[in-house]
């Protein structure tokens, strides 16, 4: 099974006896997180309205109750996780659209990652990729690709599609 992530591509390319053409392209969208200082004044997750390639900078809580924001959208080229402070104040007007009392000053970078989308950006949201013999022809091979979010949500609904692709 190829469930490389972001390398499933790559990783696809040099299987022997895959065809080329099956393979989709591969594209890479940052999303950037910052954390608030201090305890949390939310209880619950809160969900803005989606921006294209991502779900809107949300709030979710850590274990032990920070809040953290994110993530935002950016396409990059290559695979970098290096954080960019200065998408601060679009954090900050976002966040302030549901959350009108942050203080200036109050967010901390918090970290990136990094979503593997099939397709460019400004191209409609694609759906997970599950390859099995059927697609490209060789037995005992599944690739997955574009397993973006919410491949965490869905990870045993995927085993499961994968494990019926899959000979006995
Ligand atoms: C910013 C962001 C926010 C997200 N939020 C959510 C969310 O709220 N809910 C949700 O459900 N999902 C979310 N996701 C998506 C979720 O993280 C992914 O769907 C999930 O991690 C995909 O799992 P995977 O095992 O397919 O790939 P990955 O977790 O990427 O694992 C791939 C593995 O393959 C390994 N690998 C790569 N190349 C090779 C190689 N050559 N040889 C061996 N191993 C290799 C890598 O090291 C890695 O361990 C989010 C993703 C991002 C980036």
């Amino acid at each position: 099974m190829n469930a490389a992530g972001l390398a499933a591509q790559r990783i696809a390319h040099r299987i022997a006896g895959l065809p080329k053409t099956t393979i989709p392209g591969s594209y890479f969208a940052k999303g950037h997180y910052f954390v608030l200082a201090g305890r949390s004044p939310f209880s619950r997750l809160v969900y803005p309205v989606p921006a294209p390639g991502g779900l809107g900078t949300h709030v979710t809580l850590d274990l032990g109750g920070q809040a953290r924001f994110g993530p935002d959208v950016s396409w990059v080229d290559s695979i970098d996780y290096d954080f960019d402070e200065s998408r601060a104040p679009s954090f900050y007007s976002s966040i302030r659209t549901y959350f009108p009392g942050l203080v200036d000053g109050s967010l901390q970078p918090g970290y990136t990652g990094i979503r593997p989308k099939l397709g460019p950006a400004g191209s409609a949201a694609a759906d997970f990729m599950i390859q099995g013999r059927a697609d490209h022809g060789v037995a005992g091979l599944v690739n997955l690709y574009g397993i973006e979010s919410p491949g965490l949500t869905a990870s045993l609904a995927i085993a499961d599609r994968v494990g019926a692709l899959l000979p006995r």
